[in-house]
């Protein structure tokens, strides 16, 4: 198989600005990613080809742990990896309240009860100051029993795991990390996926390191837990493929998809410090343009699934970014705690999540972002903020 060039090549800075540009991707790795679909169209082993170990052993060997499992989504990954430990009715499972709608949603399903914390205003992951307080509440209270921790490595950037490590150990919690944006990340020279007891991630098409449809990963140190997994994704079956160990799901992923990641693990490293590229460029040009550039931490290297600022009047400077052809998302305009499908588990206020919902505003940034288009949407946003 033929290998992608290991830089990326110079896109012209003319070219109309795209929030992921998905197309400059495919242009690069067609060779490889038609080479792959071609060998699964050929052995026709679409589910539990011989790609899901290959991509499952190249994951794993990259998240510095010892097991990986190949799921259908990243939330499939959150739901097998809580209902595997057990989690259910009765059970309080801390997450955060600024982050996408699917990490709550998989310890709904489970029946348990997600408690909102409140999030780090540097590091926009969970704040560790916080999770004590609801921990503290959650006892005191004595309904619920304290029983697992879901950090979000939201944009990409891992949470505090030096304290968040402590706190579960403290409190044996299960710490499964949503790992959804952050695969690629680093912490203390330590790859995302070998934080905490499990680490889940996911292979949207826009994340990091997407497929070409749902996907997503679980990785441990674990072969008990490991091997739980590997019978929740398929049906709950035991040694013999007809007998049920489990009540389990469909929650595979397919040959197809497994062969498009593979295809894109020779470039992901690349992209990787194109990101990190893009988002020093950004640093460098709005540091004293808006009031916070995306969160950064010394000891961490992100995996820039967004580059998110934070601006006054975030709405009008949107629609004049629109205006001139500057693409944007707002990364989450509601915590959950304030959602209609979550209210019913808010407590008190969560008053950094609910500043940040208002001020947020995601940039464009893709490993295909040239300097000069990186320049013109700094300049626009300056325009904005200023106008
Ligand atoms: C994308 C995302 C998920 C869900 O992943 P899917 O693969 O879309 O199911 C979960 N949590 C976070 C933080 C995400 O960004």
């Amino acid at each position: 198989m033929s290998h992608p060039a290991a830089s990326v090549p110079a896109p012209s800075d003319g070219d109309a600005i795209v929030f992921v540009d998905l197309a400059a991707q495919q242009a690069r790795i067609e060779p490889e990613v038609n080479a792959r679909i071609a060998a699964v169209l050929a052995h026709r082993r679409f589910i539990n080809g011989p790609e899901i170990s290959e991509l499952e052993t190249e994951l794993a060997r990259r998240a510095g742990v010892g097991h990986c499992v190949a799921v259908g989504s990243g939330t499939d990954a959150l739901l097998v990896a809580l209902l595997a430990h057990g989690i259910g009715p009765g059970d309080a499972v801390f997450v955060p309240a600024f982050t996408y709608m699917a990490s709550a949603n998989a310890v709904i399903l489970t029946g348990a009860t997600p408690v909102f914390v409140d999030i780090d205003p540097a590091r926009l992951t969970i704040d560790p100051d916080d999770l004590e307080r609801r921990l503290s509440q959650v006892r005191a209270a004595g309904t619920l029993t304290a029983r697992a921790l879901m950090p979000v490595d939201l944009f990409g950037l891992p949470a505090d795991y030096d304290r968040l490590d402590d706190i579960a150990r403290r409190n044996a919690l299960f710490m499964l990390v949503d790992a959804a944006q952050s695969f690629g990340a680093r912490l203390n020279d330590r790859p995302v996926g070998c934080f905490g007891d499990a680490t889940a991630a996911s292979f949207f098409p826009s994340k990091p390191l997407g497929c070409y449809g749902d996907g997503g990963a679980l990785f441990t140190n674990d072969a008990v837990r490991a091997s739980r997994w590997r019978s929740l994704r398929h049906h709950g079956i035991g040694e013999d493929a007809m007998s049920s160990e489990h009540v389990g799901l469909n929650a595979r992923l397919d040959s197809l998809q497994a062969a498009v990641l593979l295809a894109k693990l020779g470039i992901f490293d690349s992209e990787l410090e194109a990101r990190e590229r893009v988002a020093q460029r950004y640093d460098a040009r709005l540091t004293d343009v808006v009031q916070a550039t995306a969160p950064r931490c010394p000891a961490a290297q992100s995996a820039w699934a967004s580059y998110a600022v934070q601006v006054p009047r975030r709405d009008d400077v949107a629609a004049a970014l629109k205006a001139v052809g500057v693409p944007t998302a707002v990364y989450y305009p509601h915590p959950l705690h304030l959602q209609p499908a979550y209210r019913r588990y808010a407590g008190d206020a969560l008053p950094v999540a609910e500043a940040v919902s208002r001020s947020i505003l995601n940039l464009p940034i893709h490993p295909y972002l040239a300097p000069g288009a990186i320049d013109r949407i700094c300049d626009s946003l300056d325009a904005a903020i200023s106008g």
